[in-house]
């Protein structure tokens, strides 16, 4: 395709670097017949990439009716469909259960009441979880930090015996597991640790407390990635990551350990491409600013987050001298977007090539937490979407 007639902003997903991420993953999990993987669909929802995922055999982890519609639609098979998610409505729990998902992971005793309820209305009965709140802090960004003890996620570790034994007593509930999830974007593999010893302490907790029957421990998701070289490292260490549980983690006998994944699975196979509309020469300032903006990848207004940006071709009637050379003295960019707000900035002094209108920038390691977070705000357009590398 030639660049010229490219739409933007528009996002690139590399379906080639999507399925040697999924292999990565396979491998390290293939000799372990209790791990199973469900991909975390709030990461991307297109459905190509829901389709790709779903044909590798990964299961889905569903935080609303519309992932669950999302993940049946894209062909994961329902039994391997987790429904998680802090508000759960009715409805959302009745498509679930007609569905026949796999497992509910559940946050509260009056949601479990009511996913009883309607269970019982069903006539089905729902394989839960309980989302345990582990108290381990990761070391990321505040807003993506969702494991520690004064939080809206989850159930208190105090609280865990209590819930378990409600659980035995409602008819249309069947308790299976416990769920963790401590944050996003982790690459300190410290914090995976920590997460991992306080559920060996809590199973020994229960077994002392004489509760069994756990057969599922989840870990979540949370596994980071580089946003700094995603060329050097295109795939995430998920050797590292899933040794870490296999060597600090005690599961028992018949255990499955569940993982869930988003980002370290979708982040690096997708770039956002943007065009430069003006630059403008300020007075301590240099702007390029560009078609996308945080309507289109939220992540850099939302928590600060650091995205690599490249110029990837120059405008075909630029003929500067400096355009020509092959590697141009970098100037320093804010690169800012369209929208009235002062929020909407990719990166500040980010250097690049002298950039003018009509150059693409890329703006890279956006392929979770960007199109699927897009809005209309300033009634704008949805990016646009182009899949390369498709089998
Ligand atoms: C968001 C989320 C995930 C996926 O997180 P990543 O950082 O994208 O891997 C997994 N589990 C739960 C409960 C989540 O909220």
């Amino acid at each position: 395709m030639n660049s010229q007639d490219l739409l933007t902003p528009c996002y690139v997903y590399d379906m080639a670097l999507l399925r040697d991420t999924i292999e990565a993953i396979k491998a390290e999990i293939k000799e372990h017949d209790n791990y199973f993987v469900h991909y975390a669909v709030k990461a991307n929802a297109n459905p190509n990439i829901l389709r790709c995922i779903s044909e590798s055999g990964l299961g889905a982890d569903c935080v609303s009716g519309g992932e669950i519609k999302a993940a049946l639609e894209a062909g994961f098979p329902a039994k391997d469909i987790v429904f998680a998610g802090v508000g759960k409505a009715d409805w959302e729990i009745e498509l679930g259960l007609d569905a026949g998902i796999g497992l509910f992971n559940v946050e509260s005793i009056p949601e479990l009441e009511v996913i009883n309820e309607i269970a019982g209305r069903m006539n089905r009965r729902a394989d839960i979880c309980f989302r345990i709140n582990p108290d381990v802090g990761a070391h990321t960004h505040a807003n993506i930090t969702t494991g520690l003890a004064e939080n809206k996620f989850g159930i208190s570790m105090s609280d865990m015996e209590a819930v378990i034994s409600a659980s035995r007593q409602m008819d249309n509930i069947r308790f299976v597991g416990l769920h963790f999830h401590i944050g996003s974007q982790i690459l300190d593999m410290e914090d995976f640790v920590a997460l991992a010893h306080r559920i060996n302490h809590l199973q020994d907790q229960l077994e002392e407390e004489g509760i069994n029957g756990v057969k599922i421990i989840n870990v979540g998701g949370g596994l980071g990635i580089d946003y700094n070289y995603p060329d050097s490292n295109p795939i995430p260490n998920f050797h590292s990551y899933f040794h870490t549980y296999k060597n600090e983690l005690e599961l028992r006998p018949g255990q499955e350990l569940h993982f869930e994944l988003g980002r370290s699975i979708v982040g690096q196979m997708g770039s956002l491409l943007t065009r430069v509309l003006y630059v403008k020469e300020g007075h301590v300032k240099r702007f390029a600013i560009v078609d996308a903006g945080f309507t289109d990848l939220i992540r850099p207004a939302l928590y600060g987050a650091h995205h690599h940006i490249e110029l990837v071709k120059i405008a075909a009637d630029n003929t500067s001298e400096s355009a020509k050379s092959s590697s141009p003295t970098p100037l320093l960019y804010d690169v800012v977007g369209p929208i009235c707000e002062s929020s909407d900035v990719f990166q500040k002094d980010c250097p690049l090539p002298p950039l003018h209108r009509g150059d693409l920038l890329a703006i890279r390691s956006a392929g979770a937490y960007g199109e699927i977070m897009a809005s209309q705000y300033n009634c704008r357009q949805l990016p646009h979407v182009l899949i390369i590398n498709e089998a």
